[in-house]
This record gives structure tokens, sequence and C-alpha cells, in this order.
């Protein structure tokens, strides 16, 4: 069924249950007074001429306005584009282009970034823009304000109008691997992923659940407000930017009983809770489970999430914006060593395969390769980019992920690295995550980055890039290789050492190995 159709489903058995709570605006609706603003916006997007299928964009931090326009967009079949809040002038360009993107409802600035000014910069090179709506001005109370029941009427005739099949939204991906591609999902993708996201958490209309992970990526707009909101449960938004302490005092105030983050999110939290000087002891009583995803999870972080935290049920999740996102998830029940070193098993109707990357075949269990995955959460494709989406899924509907894997005898998955990174020196597959593990337990080394280089003799050749920790002024290759010398194959030894202040990064906080390889042709030139 269609997003509207869920959500309308979940208001007629749970009208008076909290449907929002919006922390920082002090302000929460139940599931009737939601449904009730999230048609009055549809209402007011017909009213501006928005149709089906055309383009809307949404750029903004965590706030009530981006999920009440993520329900209205969804309602009247217009596709949400969702705009990383971190994007600077050419990001944004880029997205409201590639996208077609007629109308952008905004915030009028977020931290040190005007919104509204770099918008109206935007304006002559996005042709299709026509139209910028910012939540701070007249024209967004005069889009929500109250419908006549002629427009209501309308709304409901066009969602009724609507297939599950029909796009609602176009994600960017982080642009890890190269330039973000804009995956097209549809309701049937992300309204089922939410949905099963939170059967396998035991979501109820009982469940409160805290959501600091922003809400232009899949994590906090499908896997916290879909799951949410197709269960009865309240969405809790503890404020605009990720905080720890805003965090652990809306789950306090709002008796939440999950919480979500990335790992570093729980480790900002558990050093709060280590360090707070004026003895701060936040209640956290209510909670029960909660997701942490988007990288591996270190054991004594889970540990203590689970123990310190109550989150005894916390799951880890794996995925990727083309697949709605998730793919695997651990079980409530599974024990914590399956929670720490594996992404969990395969997620209810959908299939996972692993495969040689050469040569297509799929291998048994216990082996590396690449992971496949076909079912209803595979995007519809990505956006106005066939060959892309031609290179990524495969006639029989199997998305390559890219990522490389492997799945034990029981079904639970590991994730050994990208197959993008994979270096192939003198025939011998390299899996960077394994050469970057060894650098970490070097005592000079903070964080290390590894990449293959072109070279005559093997192909290619290991390049680390590596943060040195404040007692290390530097580092050479000579002694990398002393320090691996009988630790690890000869082959898997760096050949060049790069010592960096910092990693080219994603605005997502992931390392841009592509701008590393650019750079590294010159090092070693
Ligand atoms: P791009 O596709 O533009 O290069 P990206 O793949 O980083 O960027 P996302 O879709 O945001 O963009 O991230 C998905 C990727 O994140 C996965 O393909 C995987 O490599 C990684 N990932 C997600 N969850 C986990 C996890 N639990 N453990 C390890 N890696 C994960
Ligand atoms: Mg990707």
């Amino acid at each position: 069924e269609t997003i509207g159709a869920t959500l309308a489903r979940t208001v007629e058995q749970y009208g008076d249950r909290i449907a929002l709570i919006d922390a920082a605006a002090g302000r929460q609706w139940t599931y009737t007074e939601f449904l009730r603003d999230v048609r009055a916006l549809a209402a007011g997007l017909l009213r501006l001429g928005v149709a089906p299928g055309d383009r809307v964009g949404l750029w903004a931090p965590n706030r009530f306005e981006w999920v009440l326009a993520q329900y209205a967009t969804a309602e009247i079949g217009a596709i949400l584009v969702n705009v990383n809040p971190a994007y600077r002038q050419n990001e944004l360009e880029y997205a409201l282009t590639q996208s077609g993107t007629g109308l952008v409802l905004a915030a009028e600035r977020f931290k040190d970034s005007g919104y509204a000014t770099m918008l109206e910069e935007a304006r002559p090179k996005c042709p299709d823009l026509r139209d910028v709506v910012l939540f701070e001005s007249p024209e967004w109370a005069e889009l929500t304000a109250r419908p006549s029941e002629e427009e209501l009427a309308r709304v409901a005739e066009v969602a009724a109008s609507l297939s599950p099949d029909d796009a609602v939204n176009i994600q960017y991906t982080s642009g890890t691997t190269g330039f973000p591609k804009g995956a097209t999902l549809s309701h049937r993708n992300i309204g089922n992923n939410g949905y099963l996201v939170g059967e396998l958490l035991g979501y109820t209309a009982d469940d409160r659940i805290c959501i600091p992970v922003p809400f232009y990526h899949c994590f906090g707009m499908v896997m916290g407000n879909l799951a949410a909101t197709s269960h009865g449960a309240a969405m809790v938004i503890p404020g605009p930017a990720f905080d720890p302490r805003a965090a652990l005092d809306a789950v306090e105030k709002y008796r939440c009983t999950s919480l979500y983050g990335v790992p570093t999110m729980f480790i900002a939290e558990l050093a709060l809770l280590d360090s707070a000087p004026d003895g701060y002891r936040p209640d956290l009583s209510s909670l029960r489970t909660g997701i942490m995803a988007g990288s591996p999870c270190p054991e004594h972080v889970m540990r203590q999430v689970v123990d310190r935290m109550h989150m005894s049920e916390v799951s880890i999740c794996y995925g990727m914006t083309e697949t709605s996102p998730v793919s695997t998830q651990t079980r409530v029940d599974d024990p914590l060593e399956l929670r720490v070193g594996t992404v969990g098993r395969v997620g209810p109707h959908l299939e996972i395969k692993i495969i040689d990357p050469t040569t297509g075949e799929t291998l048994g269990r216990n082996e590396t390769g690449e992971l496949c995955t076909r079912g209803y959460s595979v995007m519809k494709g990505y956006w106005n980019d066939p060959e892309k989406t031609a290179e990524a899924i495969d006639a029989d509907g199997w998305m390559h992920t890219g990522d490389l894997a492997e799945m034990d005898d029981a079904g639970y998955v590991r994730i050994t690295g990208r197959i993008k990174d994979m270096v192939i020196r003198g025939g011998e597959n390299i899996y960077p995550r394994e050469i970057e593990e060894f650098l970490y337990t070097h005592p000079d080394i903070l964080d290390a980055q590894v990449i293959g280089v072109p070279d005559e003799k093997y192909g290619e050749e290991l390049m680390a890039w590596v943060r040195l920790r404040d007692h290390a002024d530097d580092l050479t290759a000579e002694d990398v290789r002393a320090f691996a010398e009988g630790k690890i194959a000869r082959h898997k030894i760096p050949r060049y050492v790069h010592v960096v202040k910092e990693f080219p990064m994603t605005v997502t906080g992931k390392v841009r190995k592509v701008a590393m390889r650019e750079e590294a042709i010159h090092l070693i030139e």
C-alpha cells in the first residue's frame, strides 16, 4: 500500500496516541493532529501547483516541518528530494538540477549556512526551480493553513489514484566511491522497509523512538519515521543537530523506549555519562531497544550500551540508500557477540547471496565476495541514469552492493570491505580494510586508510594514508615495513606511506577514497 494509506490506518487505530514530539520546538502531535496537519500541507502543495511525480526538495535539519513535508509529499504522490543539510553551493545545485526539482521547502538557515541565500544563488543555475518556501516565511503559514472541504476532497482523490510502485523519494548516496547518485525509491520500497525494521524491533503503539540521526538519510526517515508511523509509535526529535545531552534529555523527559545512532553518537553519550561535571544522571530506564548502523561498532561500546543505557535489545543494521536501506539486521535476542562481529541475518521477504565479483558465481558459506540482494527493497533505479542503474541491478533483479561480505553457516553476515577498494597486486586480492585494521595496532597511528596505486610491475601497489597520534611527528614507509615484517604477509605491507592531518571526507562523514586515489597519482610521480 502507499505511505498515506498506512498512515491513515494507524490514525484509525491509534488516533489519540502521540505521533510526533519536537523537543526543541516544545510541540507535540497526536496521530489525529498529525494527519490533519499533513493533509493541510498536502492541500497547500496542490494549491501551489504541485502534481504527482513532481520533485519537491526538502532542505532542513531535523525539525517537525521535515516530517510534515515527508508525509504531505507522499500523500499527493510528489517525489521528495532529500537535500543533505551539510551540502554547499555546488552540491545543492547538482542535486536540484539532476533531479529537476521545481519547489524547495527549506529552513532559512542552519548553523553557519544561510540556506535562503544559497537557494537564491542557485536559482539562475537550476532551470527547473520555480519556488522556494522557507519555514520562517508567511508563505509557509499559508501553505499549512486550514484547507477547505473541497481542497481536502482533492487531496483524498489524488491519494486514491496513487500506486505503491510510484516513486516517492530521491535520495543521493553519500558519494564515498564517486559522485552521489540519486536512488529513486517507491512507497513499496521504503514503506515496507520501515515497517519490517520496526517489526524486528518489536515496535507497538507504546514505543517512543528518539531520533537524533538525520532525517535526510534513510536511517532517520525510514528506520525512524516510517517504522514509527506504521506501528503507531511516537517519533521524538531531540534537536536539529546531534547533541549527546539533548538526546539523553529527550529519552528521560519523554520516556523513550528506543534510541538511534551511529557508533560515534553512542560513544559521545557514554562519555557524557562518565564525565558530566554536575553529576548529570539522566534516567534512561525507559529504554529497551534501538539501532546502531552505518559502520562497525567496537565491542566495549556495545557492551556499555546494553548495560549502562538499558538497551538490551539494541540492533545492528546493514544496508545502503539503494536498498531502502536495510538488508540485514540482528534480532533482539541475538547474543551480544553476534551483534558486534556481524550485521545480522537477511531481513524478512529479502534474499541475499555472496558472489565471486569477477565470475559472478555464487560462493559458499564463509567465503568472501560481493553481497547481492533482491526483493521489495531494491530501488526503482538511479534517477535519470539508466546506465548506472543497469550496472547496479542485473537482469534477474539482484542489486550488486559493491560491498564485500561473507555469510556463516547460520546465515550471519560479516561486512569485510568494499569492492571498489579491493586492490589486486600481482594477481593477489588484497582487502584494504584488513591492512587498515592491522595499522591501527601501531602505537603512533591514530587512523589509517589504505588504497591501491598504479604500478608497472605488480599492476597495483598499496599506499597507506595515516593520521598520527599527538606524540608522533613522522612515520616512514620503512618504519611501517619494520613494524609489519613477520606479522602480515609481505605482499600486504604498504609500499608507500603518506602522513596527513585529515582524510578527504564526504558530507555524511565517510572517507572519500576516490579523492585519495586522485591525489596519490601525484604523490608517487
Ligand atoms: P556512494 O554509494 O555514493 O559511494 P555510500 O555507499 O557510502 O556512498 P550510503 O548508501 O550512505 O552511501 O552507505 C551505504 C554503505 O555504507 C554500504 O554500502 C556499506 O559499505 C556501508 N555500511 C552500511 N551499514 C554498515 C554496517 N553496519 N557496517 C559496515 N558498513 C556499513
Ligand atoms: Mg554506495
